[in-house]
C-alpha cells in the first residue's frame, strides 16, 4: 500500500510543491501533507488506510459533511444526462431562485439576482469590475489579512495562504495593478474615513470579508458592516461583502443574515458566495442589487464569461445542498462547534498555555495569545510556532485540523457524538505538545 510519504515524493515530481493549492503543502507546520482518497461523513481517509476526524471541510464546501448521499445522488443523476452543455439549464435558474428566496429576510432582499461562476476568485473578481463599470472609478478598498481569493488586485496583505506563508503579497502582480488597492487595517473606522478623504471620487468599492476567517477568526466589531455600508454610499461607492467562506455556513443566509436578524439593516450592493453553494463542486456565486448586476453582459458593458459556468453538476449538487440545510443542520454544527471550541480552550488553559479562541457564528479559531484579536496586526502577533507541535499531536491522535495556525476550524453537520469524542479525547495531549 502507498504511504503518504510515498504519494508526496511522486507528486513533489510533477505538480509544483506536490499540491495544487498552497497551504495543502503543511509549509507551515512540516511533516507530509496527508494524502486523501476518500471521505464520508466526518471522516477523511488516507492513502494508507488511516482515518482521521476531519475538521477542514474541504475548507468550508462539507456543511452537510463528505459525500452526503442526497447530494451525491444528485449529482450522479445529473451526470448521467450530460457533463457540460455550455448553455442555459433549468437547474441554474432553480438554484438562482432558490439562493435569492433565502436572502430575503423579512422585507429585505440582499440579492435580487445571481451569476455563477467556478471559483469564489472569479466571483470576488468580477464584482470588482461590476464596482469600477458601475462607478467609473478604479480604486479599492480592502481590509488586511481578508482574503478574497487569487486575482491580482486582491492578494495585497491578504490571508488564508499568504498569511501562511508570511507573504506581503504576490510577485508577478504589477506594481501598478497593486496601488489601485488600499489595505486598511481591519476594524478601523478611521482608517476608512481617512482613505475617503485622501482620495476624493476615486474609490469603487470596500471589499470584505463579512466577518473575516482567513487570518484566524476577525469578527467585524458591531456595527462596523453597517458603518462600512454608509460610508461607502456617502461616497459615491459599492460595498462588496465577500461571503464565499460564510455563506450558507454561518447561517441558511450567511453573515448577511445574522446581522439581520441581530437587528442590522444594512444591505450590501454585492455579495459574493462559493464553497457551500457548491457542496463540494466547483460552484461560487456574485449577487446584488439588479441594477448594478444587470451591467454585466449581455445587459451591460461589463464583461464576464464562463466555460463551466453553471456546470449542470456543480449547480446539482449546490441545490442538494441547500434544500438540505436547514434549520436543524444549522443547529447541528453550531452544537458541534460549541463543543470542540469549548474543549479547545479547556486543554490549553489546563496546560497554561496563553491562548484565544476566535468566533463569528460556528466558525472559530486558536490564536496563541491573550486578548482579542480585532486584526491582522493581532493575529500575527501570536506564538504560531506552538501550532505544529499542537497540529501533529492532534493528527497523531487521528484528527485532521488546517495545516495553518491562521485558518478557521469547520465542523459539519455530520459531526455526530463519536467524531466529538475522538476530538475532545486528542486535545489534552495536544495541549500538552503546545505547552512544551
Ligand atoms: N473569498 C473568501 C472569503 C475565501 O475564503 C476564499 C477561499 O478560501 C475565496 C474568496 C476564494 O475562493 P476560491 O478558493 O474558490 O477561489
Amino acid at each position: 500500500m502507498t504511504t503518504n510519504d510515498e504519494a508526496a515524493a511522486r507528486a513533489r515530481a510533477v505538480i509544483p510543491g506536490g499540491v495544487n493549492s498552497p497551504v495543502r503543502a503543511f509549509g507551515s507546520v512540516g511533516g507530509t501533507p496527508v494524502s486523501i482518497v476518500s471521505a464520508q461523513g466526518a471522516r477523511v481517509r488516507d492513502v494508507g488506510g488511516r482515518e482521521y476526524i476531519d475538521l477542514v471541510a474541504s475548507w468550508g464546501p462539507a456543511l452537510l459533511g463528505h459525500a452526503h448521499p442526497d447530494v451525491v445522488a444528485a449529482v450522479q443523476t445529473a451526470a448521467a444526462r450530460g457533463l457540460s452543455f455550455g448553455a442555459s439549464t433549468p437547474a441554474e435558474t432553480e438554484l438562482a431562485e432558490h439562493v435569492i428566496a433565502r436572502l430575503s429576510v423579512g422585507d429585505a432582499r440582499g440579492i435580487e439576482r445571481l451569476r455563477l461562476v467556478s471559483t469564489g476568485t472569479e466571483a470576488t473578481m468580477t464584482a470588482i469590475r461590476l464596482a469600477r463599470g458601475a462607478t467609473g472609478r478604479d480604486v479599492i478598498i480592502k481590509f488586511a489579512g481578508h482574503y478574497h481569493g487569487h486575482s491580482d488586485g486582491l492578494l495585497a496583505e491578504s490571508g488564508s495562504g499568504v498569511a501562511t506563508l508570511g507573504l506581503p503579497g504576490s510577485a508577478g502582480v504589477p506594481a501598478d495593478i497593486a496601488a489601485l488597492t488600499l489595505v486598511l487595517p481591519y476594524n478601523d473606522r478611521d482608517a476608512v474615513l481617512a482613505a475617503f478623504e485622501a482620495h476624493p471620487g476615486r474609490i469603487a468599492a470596500i471589499i470584505t470579508e463579512a466577518a473575516g476567517a482567513n487570518a484566524g477568526i476577525l469578527a467585524p466589531k458591531p456595527g462596523f458592516n453597517r458603518f462600512l455600508s454608509e460610508t461607502a454610499h456617502a461616497h459615491g461607492a459599492l460595498l462588496i461583502v465577500d461571503e464565499v467562506l460564510t455563506g450558507f455556513r454561518v447561517g441558511p443566509a450567511g453573515w448577511w443574515g445574522l446581522e439581520r436578524a441581530a437587528g442590522e439593516t444594512w444591505t450590501p450592493d454585492l455579495l459574493t458566495f462559493g464553497k457551500v453553494i457548491g457542496g463540494g463542486m466547483p460552484l461560487a456565486a456574485i449577487g446584488g442589487r439588479a441594477e448594478v448586476m444587470d451591467l454585466l453582459a449581455p445587459l451591460g458593458p461589463v464583461y464576464q464569461a464562463g466555460t463551466l459556468s453553471g456546470n449542470p453538476l456543480a449547480v446539482a449538487a449546490g441545490i442538494a445542498t441547500l434544500s438540505l440545510a436547514d434549520a436543524e443542520v444549522y443547529q447541528r454544527v453550531d452544537a458541534a462547534a460549541s463543543v470542540v471550541s469549548s474543549a479547545l480552550s479547556q486543554a490549553l488553559a489546563a496546560e497554561g498555555v496563553a491562548h484565544v479562541v476566535s468566533h463569528a457564528g460556528n466558525l472559530f479559531s486558536l490564536a496563541f495569545r491573550e486578548g482579542t484579536v480585532a486584526d491582522y496586526d493581532d493575529a500575527r502577533d501570536q506564538e504560531s510556532w506552538r501550532y505544529p507541535a499542537f497540529f501533529h499531536a492532534m493528527l497523531d491522535a487521528g484528527v485532521s485540523l488546517p495545516p495553518s495556525v491562521f485558518e478557521a476550524w469547520f465542523l459539519t453537520a455530520a459531526h455526530d457524538d463519536a467524531a466529538l469524542e475522538r476530538i475532545t479525547a486528542a486535545l489534552p495531549a495536544a495541549a500538552r505538545a503546545a505547552a512544551a
